[in-house]
């Protein structure tokens, strides 16, 4: 049976990706797996001094002072890192789920945490706006994506000071004036690889500011100045997520993928508000073009749509513990077809109930 992959992350790997993943693994330099050469060796370097390169590409931020490195941690990791390497004396952060809250809670282990402005009030269906960001604060923390709550942010703020944005669950998903932003992070397991590294692009200029000590490994500069290699590399993601980037560069980068995400958000937001059993969950403003989340409108309906969808081999779409119902989540690589069965499902259930 043909699988739909609607799993929020780790997630949908292009399938040409993946066969290349495979075979590298099997065989990447003459006979020698992907796993057992040297990180040193010319082949890894080139992979990695490749995916760099194809990340500050694919953003538009070339030669505009920034730098792209390939860390381990997850995002989590940079919650922390985030502070240490930018937080002096106080910074203001947007909180709009589940995952800027934890941003908040790490960096206040360090310094002094402004919340600009909270959704939280309201579960997190909306992403507030008219917000002040102090011009004498360290930075500004967003969260462009929210994985859980799928709520986006569609106009970003001006800010007055350097401005950190996690954008685990939607980089490389649309256009944005990327140079905006002075440091972006994200979790490769959603759009961009497999789990295990996060891709850091940083304004060179904004480090080096904090009066601190910052363990080695902590210190984005000292990655920079290791070209991403401190230490040994998380080789096999990496390497994942550099196909990721050439794929999409194929496809004509995030300008053509982005028209893609938005057929099939198109699709399924009009199913949601069209067909009387299904609830949308996120303001329909701020609605995500990765994340969709719903609920039925009659809970008794369950059994049967999670058996229509079984069937249809769709697979992930249960929600998150904190907002329940359901949530497909539409990565790049997922294909407008699988969309379009799991639509073909919900208006099914219309029929039937
Ligand atoms: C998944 C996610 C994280 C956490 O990522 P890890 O790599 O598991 O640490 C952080 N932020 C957002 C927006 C996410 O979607």
């Amino acid at each position: 049976m043909k699988r739909h992959n609607f799993s929020a992350g780790p997630s949908i790997l292009n399938r040409e990706v993946i066969e290349k993943a495979s075979h590298a693994v099997l065989d990447f330099d003459n006979g020698l797996s992907l796993l057992e050469i040297s990180h040193r060796s010319k082949p890894f370097v080139d992979v990695m001094e490749n995916a760099r390169a194809l990340a500050l590409e694919l953003l538009g931020l070339e030669g505009k002072g920034y730098k792209a490195l390939f860390l381990q941690g997850g995002a989590s990791t940079q919650f922390m890192m985030v502070a240490l390497n930018l937080l002096e004396k106080r910074a203001g952060y947007l909180n709009t789920g589940t995952w800027s809250d934890k941003a908040i809670k790490e960096a206040r282990i360090f310094d002094d945490i402004y919340e600009v402005a909270s959704s939280k009030d309201a579960n997190y269906t909306y992403i507030p706006k008219g917000y002040d960001i102090p011009a004498d604060y360290d930075y500004f923390h967003c969260t462009s994506n929210n994985t859980i709550f799928g709520t986006q942010i569609k106009q970003f703020p001006d800010s007055p000071i350097p401005m950190v944005c996690d954008m685990s669950s939607d980089i490389f998903s649309r256009t944005l004036d990327f140079s905006k932003f002075d440091l972006i992070y994200a979790g490769a397991q959603k759009n961009m690889g497999p789990a295990g590294t996060t891709l850091v692009v940083v304004r060179e200029s904004i480090l080096g500011k904090v009066s601190r000590k910052i363990p080695s490994i902590m210190d984005y500069k000292v990655h920079i100045d290791k070209s991403s290699m401190f230490n040994t590399p998380p080789v096999f993601a990496v390497y994942v997520s550099m196909l990721t980037m050439e794929w999409l560069k194929g496809l004509g980068g995030i300008a053509a993928i982005e028209k893609e995400n938005e057929k099939k958000a198109q699709l399924i937001y009009s199913e949601i508000d069209l067909n009387p059993l299904f609830k949308g969950f996120a303001t329909k403003e701020d609605r995500s073009i990765m994340n969709a989340t719903f609920t039925l409108a009659n809970e008794d309906l369950k059994e049967t749509f999670d058996t229509m969808v079984k069937e249809a081999g769709i697979s992930g779409i249960n929600g998150h513990r904190s907002v329940g119902g359901y949530r497909a989540s539409m990565y790049n690589a997922m294909p407008l077809e699988s969309v379009g069965v799991l639509v073909d499902v919900m208006s099914e259930l219309e029929r039937k109930a």
